[in-house]
């Protein structure tokens, strides 16, 4: 039996601004004792008062706009209640039913996700447990960090689209510079729906941006639905695509054994490469959401969002498709290079200096581009990255030693075949160390690529007496010598000639 797979995703982002969503203690706890970054407001205190962090209203405003997300001209705070140690509250401050902005989309591959709403809440604090003791600690310097929350309408077919939005939506924080995102510090947790429908016997209704998780899936006639299962504790993207792959596998089996599917949360367990249950899934009746009493509502006008719009800048889907249309890149290329934006700087003003090298030579950028894009495209995907992701050496592209400038040299020198590709990749590797001029670094390593055709004629000539038997057997039309042949002159010139010159030096003395 085939099911429709139907996938919803939550995702929440710590938020980077300088102190927390309500108080003034310091947002950026890293390395600091527990329970150091807290005040009487973010542990709860009677007495209390919260104020709401501007800039992390405007983030989530701004994020609203970046995905297309209409804003609300009036919105609130609401209390949502719960009982949990690393809830000093024992309330939650989020927002039910007027989020800041909602009813947007992200394009994946060219389908619109829809997106039903984004709101902002604040963090619970950290429990450990501590391995063979009785008890477990609490941290509140997490309490009240600024928590946004994104949530897709259940549009989403399989786990690697899921996976492909959590990737591009996390691109887009690390754009705007509002969140690190990075999943194993839990500064982005994803969480997915998942139910599994009869095809044909479903129909989609749409959110309206009020409920808390988005649209609904209705039966057709009284065909009985699979409940939706929610994903939780999930630290990667790779994470994510196998629990929701494993999961569309344990319902399957679970209808195709005749047995009900029950609303509830499941853990992913890496270690296992399971899901496992965690709780029966509470409904939004349980949280008795109301609003807060102590946080006026906001009035959101349009000046303001003007003022908030301007902070927009061109993001990873926009930047792709205009380096596959202005530098011809392929799309595979486009994304790797536009997947930090560090890097997407670094690749434009690369070809932004080549551009200015060929403009000087009194050249024709327009006939080159394409092919200066692809080197420097794969130099850059190829050999750089090998640096970048190295265990030992690497470090992120922020921080490298090598200038645009002299990376669009060293393009420019392989471009003009001045160095073969063996020596561009031991010129990189001085230059990731040190930093440097490429050129500088070519000639103190003795690199030039031996281009001179008499120069080279008579080494060749010496390994053509050297290789009788071979030079023969290619005479007699055995072809495949040729690449021996270019080898030992490659080893005699300590891979310094131009194999293409010495190809063609070879066929002319043996024809
Ligand atoms: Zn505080």
């Amino acid at each position: 039996m085939k099911y429709d797979v139907i996938i919803g995703l939550e995702i929440h982002a710590e938020l980077k601004t300088k102190s927390k969503m309500f108080c003034a203690c310091d947002n950026n706890a890293d390395g600091k004792e527990p329970n150091t970054a807290v005040c009487p407001i973010c542990l709860g205190h009677p007495g209390t008062l919260p104020t709401p962090n501007k800039r992390a209203i405007e983030w989530t405003i701004l994020t609203g706009l970046a995905l297309n997300c209409r804003v609300n001209s009036l919105s609130k705070f609401d209390r949502k209640n719960y009982f949990y140690p690393d809830l000093p509250k024992n309330y939650q401050l989020s927002q039910y039913d007027l989020p800041l902005v909602y009813d947007g989309y992200l394009e994946i591959d060219g389908v619109k996700i829809k997106i039903t709403r984004i709101h902002l809440e604040e963090d619970t604090g950290k429990l450990a447990h501590p391995a063979g003791k009785n008890y477990s600690l609490v941290d509140f310097n997490r309490a009240s960090t600024p928590l946004m929350e994104m949530v897709t309408e259940p549009v989403i077919p399989d786990a690697a689209t899921a996976k492909k939005f959590c990737q591009t939506y996390q691109q887009i924080l690390r754009y705007l510079n509002i969140s690190n995102a990075d999943m194993e510090k839990g500064e982005m947790r994803c969480e997915a729906n998942i139910s599994l429908q009869n095809p044909g016997k479903w129909q989609y209704e749409p959110g309206d941006g009020t409920s808390g998780t988005g649209g609904l899936i209705k039966p057709i006639g009284n065909y009985k639905l699979s409940s939706k299962v929610e994903l939780k504790n999930i630290n990667s993207f790779r994470a994510l695509e196998k629990a929701i792959n494993y999961e569309i596998k344990r319902q399957e089996k679970m209808l195709a054994d005749g047995k009900k599917i029950s609303q509830e949360t499941r853990g992913w367990n890496e270690n296992k490469s399971e899901t496992v249950h965690q709780r029966t899934k509470e409904t939004s009746a349980d949280y008795r959401y109301f609003p807060d009493p102590d946080i006026p509502p906001l009035k959101i006008d349009g000046q303001w969002i003007e003022g908030i719009k301007a902070l927009l800048i061109e993001l990873p889907p926009a930047k792709k498709k205009r380096f596959q249309e202005q530098y011809n890149l392929s799309a595979y290329d486009a994304e790797i290079l536009v997947s930090d934006k560090h890097l997407a700087d670094f690749t434009e003003k690369v070809i932004s200096e080549l551009r200015a090298w060929i403009d000087a030579c009194g050249d024709e950028w327009e006939r080159q581009k394409n092919k200066l894009a692809k080197i420097t495209a794969n130099w850059l995907i190829s050999e750089l990255f090998k640096h970048l992701n190295d265990k030992n050496g690497g470090r992120s592209i922020k921080n490298i030693k090598i200038t645009p400038e002299n990376m669009a040299e060293l393009i420019a020198l392989i471009y003009q075949d001045k160095i073969n590709s063996s020596a561009g990749q031991q010129i990189l590797e001085v230059m990731y160390e040190r930093g440097g001029d490429p050129t500088d670094i070519m000639q103190e390593m003795g690199l030039e690529q031996m281009d001179n055709e008499a120069e080279l004629e008579n080494i060749i000539k010496e390994i053509l007496e050297k290789n009788k038997t071979q030079a023969e057997e290619y005479k007699g039309g055995k072809i495949a010598v040729l690449q021996y042949l270019v080898g030992q002159v490659m080893a005699a010139t300590k891979g310094k000639a131009n194999p293409k010159t010495v190809q063609n030096i070879i066929k002319k003395l043996l024809s």
